[in-house]
């Protein structure tokens, strides 16, 4: 079994549903929901209201390979469908990103592990915080608080309650 985290993001269609629902659909396809962060809500700058982030992070059990983990987490995206203008693809409704899958480090064309410049994003690092606040990235050998300690990401982020509204 392997310990993975996962960042969940999205800014398109309806937040509250597509962030419940694949909490459904990972328990399902890819294993157990060990921990899960609070949502934070990542407010636009220059961008419309509906466009604002939700992001949550993940702990999960899993006995899938990374490359497994990784076409099971693309085929959950699909799922959540993409919004297509002209033949521009806009932002998804669900993006996941694989963040640590145990302590490896691997590097290859389609999959990074840990995922690249995670350590700059706090609305990465902040989730990540909350639920592993001493985990430490394998490759910096810096834990998620020392990482957003040091983070010069400066967007304020605002944690949801349990009804996933502002606190
Ligand atoms: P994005 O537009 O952020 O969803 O990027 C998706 C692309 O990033 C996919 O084509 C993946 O092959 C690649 N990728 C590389 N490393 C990771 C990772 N750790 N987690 C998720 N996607 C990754």
């Amino acid at each position: 079994m392997h310990k993975v985290y996962l960042g969940l993001g999205g800014n398109l269609g309806n937040k509250h549903n597509n962030f419940e629902k694949v909490l459904h659909i990972i328990e399902k396809v890819l294993g157990n929901i060990t921990k899960a962060s609070s949502i934070y809500e990542s407010p636009p700058w220059g961008f419309e209201s509906e466009n604002n982030f939700w992001n949550q992070v993940l702990e999960i059990e899993t006995e899938l390979t990374p490359f497994e983990l990784l076409s099971s987490t693309q085929e959950i995206e699909k799922q959540f469908g993409r919004k297509k203008s002209g033949f521009k693809y806009e932002s998804r409704e669900m993006d996941i990103d694989i963040l640590y899958y145990d302590d490896i480090f691997m590097e290859s064309e389609t999959l990074t592990i840990p995922h690249p410049k995670m350590e700059l994003r706090k609305f990465v690092l902040v989730p990540l915080n909350e639920i592993a606040p001493d985990f430490k990235h394998p490759l910096l050998r810096f834990t998620s608080f020392q990482m957003l300690e040091n983070c010069k990401d400066t967007s304020i982020i605002f944690k949801l309650d349990n009804t996933n509204r502002y606190q």
